[in-house]
């Protein structure tokens, strides 16, 4: 084994404690909460006042200003001393929505979106709102109580995420009932509704409504053109609601307002990065794929067609990237019966403490595959970041460094969408953009993630197309196992059989706009994001029994693999009797910690079975190695972009 077989970052030893702190924890669902609810106040007390919508252009996102790339670089290098000056020049230089509220007519999209008489409706109740609104300060003082009221019944009623009093209630009814609501009430009101429309958001439901149409579909769900282009962008280990916090973070907010939101939570799944980030490229839930931890099986792909598979499958004339800076993501792009056409992966950059440099990396290389893209063929770019769950693990999800990983991601979404934009002028296209996570993280450090806290669960997804969702909007009924076969759809396939996900181009009959005001949309998100809660004790239990057995092979592997790098590294030092030795004892270690892992692992295979993975399996008996990934250690952003340019029709990994 070598240290390249040392897969994927960890969480820290810290895990096996956690069933501990599931269990001590689950008692007391709302200090969980309460960090969320926190992030909620000091947003939202800063935010402005609405404006009134004008005349937007069409099918436009809004400009995003480019920062210079020089000046980008040179801030992360004195990351450390000059951080605030570094965010206060930013925020000078960016569009802040928060402290400049910019002219009406530069809404992305908004009143230009492409929608039904439904949508034509829910414009003009929104248009008759505005002004109401705007003038209804004294109201909204009154509106309050009420809803706070509304508000705690729901809390009371139900701590968990099901609300028996409304799961009966059809989506698309409330959705009406909310919009009907939205002239005379205020922001805070609506977002009640939200919060009851997010207790409604059930598995069971979800897939009830599914067969039976009772969710309308939109008018459009699949894109004219018959070249689409779509971007999914992964942003591992990040809580919507940090995010949020920081109004730096314009990029991210601009991406909301000019689509559509889901603050979606996977309670009930397990919240472990590779099992989540499986259901997002296979659009099936690791209790199918068999997917427990960090620890890559190739087996699982060919069974589990990826969105690279399916894609490539359907339509090989689809030209799909992906660029990743984590080798388990890169290694299920490649694998199944036909990998992504071109793969980066990006290796953590030697002294880049805080990830910033190696995540900028991955932005770079996303901005140069779109700018290499072929408007007259489909394409899709998959793009992963993993600075911020590093630095959530290293420091915890409400440590600064976390918050600097998080605007770092937000930086490079900022000069990606200026790629984008700049793309669509020239060719008279469009992307459909997607941001989702994998799982969110703990406030402190240590614990990381792995549990059912409503801060670990917290999940969301992002789309933005303005021909196909809505600006501004909400919806509950997305998860992040959707994506999958949301860009087959939009590629005009059909999901693979027997996947969880749905395409959300049909769940927009739930999309809900709180209000058009800036202020509202971070209220309604946040406020959803807040009432999560815990599963029942049952599955919290069972899934925290699970993440710490499935957790044993994986530690014990990286332990084995750090000592087997130790000794190599000896040995390479040609030392008298001393190297021989540490060569010879690689052998051992090794075996040891192969038969280590085989015998936890099928421990840990029977625990998941046991809990419901019916994917768990006791084959492979031994670890199955990574695929040869060759990662790109230059730090210099430049080699990456000429790396994908230069070998950009191979197949397969791309080597630097
Ligand atoms: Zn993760």
């Amino acid at each position: 084994m070598t240290a390249g077989r040392c897969i994927g970052r960890v969480g820290g030893l810290a895990v096996a404690l956690g069933i501990g702190t599931a269990l001590a924890g689950w008692g007391d669902c709302p200090a969980w909460a309460d960090t969320t609810a926190g992030a909620a106040g000091s947003t939202t007390s800063s935010q402005s006042t609405g404006t009134p919508s004008g005349a937007p252009e069409k099918n436009q996102r809004k400009p995003v200003k480019p920062k210079p790339k020089s000046n980008k670089h040179a801030d992360k290098a004195g990351k450390d001393t000059a951080d605030k000056d570094t965010a206060d020049r930013d925020n000078a230089a960016k569009p802040d929505k928060n402290v400049q509220k910019p002219a009406a007519a530069d809404k992305p999209g908004k009143g230009k979106v492409d929608k039904g008489e439904a949508g034509k409706a829910d414009e003009a109740a929104r248009r008759v709102s505005l002004p109401r609104v705007t003038a209804a300060v004294p109201a909204k003082t009154v509106a309050t109580p009420t809803v706070t009221a509304v508000a705690a019944q729901a809390s009371a009623a139900q701590p968990t995420v099901k609300v028996a009093a409304v799961s009966t209630a059809p989506i698309a009814k409330l959705s009406r009932a909310l919009r009907s609501l939205q002239a005379p009430v205020s922001p805070l009101s609506s977002t009640s509704v939200l919060v009851a429309l997010a207790a409604v958001r059930d598995e069971l439901e979800r897939k009830t409504l599914k067969p039976t149409s009772t969710v309308a579909p939109q008018p459009v769900s699949t894109l004219a053109d018959t070249t689409p282009n779509v971007l999914v962008i992964g942003v591992d280990g990040t809580n919507l609601s940090r995010v949020l916090a920081d109004p730096a973070n314009a990029n991210f907010f601009q991406l909301m307002q000019g689509g559509t939101t889901a603050p979606a939570s996977i309670v009930g799944h397990t919240t472990i990065s590779n099992p989540s980030w499986t259901a997002i490229l296979t659009g099936v839930w690791g209790e199918k794929t068999g997917v427990i931890n960090n620890i890559f099986n190739p087996a699982v792909y060919d069974k589990w067609p990826t969105v690279f598979n399916q894609l490539e499958t359907f339509n090989p004339g689809i030209q799909t990237t992906a660029i990743a800076n984590w080798d388990v993501v890169s290694a299920i792009a490649v694998s199944g019966s036909v990998g992504a056409d071109h793969v980066v992966n990006i290796s953590h950059i030697a002294g880049d403490s805080d990830w910033s440099l190696t995540d900028d990396a991955v932005g770079d290389a996303t901005e140069a595959a779109i700018a290499a893209a072929d408007p007259n063929k489909p394409n899709f770019v998959f793009s992963y970041f993993v600075g911020v769950d590093e630095n959530g693990h290293n420091y915890g999800g409400a440590s600064q460094q976390y918050a600097d990983a998080v605007r770092n991601v937000d930086q490079n979404i900022g000069e990606i969408m200026q790629q984008v934009n700049d793309w669509e002028a020239a060719t008279g296209e469009q992307w459909t953009v997607i941001v989702v996570t994998d799982h969110g993280h703990q406030a402190s450090k240590g614990l990381g993630h792995g549990f059912q806290s409503p801060n670990e669960t917290s999940t969301f997804v992002i789309a933005n197309n303005p021909n196909l969702f809505t600006a501004g909007g909400v919806n509950l009924k997305y998860q992040i196992v959707d994506v999958t076969p949301t860009v087959v759809t939009l590629f005009g396939g059909t999901p693979a059989p027997k996947s969880d996900g749905v395409s959300i181009t049909n769940l927009g009959g739930s999309t809900v706009t709180p209000i058009d005001d800036d202020a509202a949309l971070r209220a309604a998100v946040l406020e959803v994001i807040g009432k999560y809660g815990y599963p029942d004790i049952g599955t919290d239990l069972k899934l925290g029994v699970r993440t710490v057995f499935a957790s044993v092979p994986y530690f014990l592997n990286q332990g084995f693999d750090a000592v087997t790098a130790q000794l190599e590294s000896v040995a390479a030092q040609h030392i008298f009797v001393i190297s021989p030795l540490a060569q010879a004892m690689t052998v051992p270690v090794q075996l040891v910690g192969s038969l280590t892992y085989a015998a936890t692992n099928a421990v840990a295979q029977v625990v998941a079975r046991l809990t419901g993975v019916t994917g768990a399996s006791l084959v492979p008996i031994f670890m199955p190695p990574l695929p040869p990934l060759v990662g790109t250690e230059d730090p210099a952003p430049v080699a990456a972009c000429t790396v994908l340019v230069a070998c950009g029709t191979s197949a397969g990994i791309i080597a630097a």
